[in-house]
């Protein structure tokens, strides 16, 4: 737990937030600005600042996140149709420096890559 930090206070239920999906290790949200119809954003519980930050020993987490992100697509009817999308670094958009995965979904979206 990181005092100063939303996601963090997110996960302790410090801050509110219009939740869709919680297990022990993440929590999902609707995004509070969302770029698109569906835009969900699904958060480590623990706090580490960005995916550059993973080692080896995460290699579980971040495929369980995957895993995850893609179960709440399905649920919400993304329909295999949707990016999944972690900014890493200032320069990359990572305005929150809290690892997070963004679900976007529901119309078609155009090409960043
Ligand atoms: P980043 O730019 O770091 O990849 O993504 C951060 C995302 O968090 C942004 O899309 C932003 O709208 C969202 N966000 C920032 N603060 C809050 C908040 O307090 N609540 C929710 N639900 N989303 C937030
Ligand atoms: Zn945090």
């Amino acid at each position: 737990m990181n005092e100063s930090c939303i996601f963090c206070q997110i996960a302790q239920k410090k801050v509110a937030a219009n939740i869709v999906y919680e297990d022990e290790s993440f929590i999902a949200f609707h995004d509070i600005n969302p770029q698109a119809p569906v835009h969900i954003l699904i958060i480590t519980k623990r706090h580490i600042p960005s995916a550059a930050n993973l080692t080896d020993n995460d290699s579980d987490l971040i495929g369980q996140m995957v895993l995850r992100a893609n179960s709440i697509a399905q649920e919400i009817g993304l329909d295999n149709n949707y990016r999944l999308v972690i900014n890493v670094g200032k320069d990359a958009g990572q305005t929150v420096f809290h690892l997070h995965m963004h679900i976007i979904g529901g119309q078609v979206l155009g090409r960043i890559a």
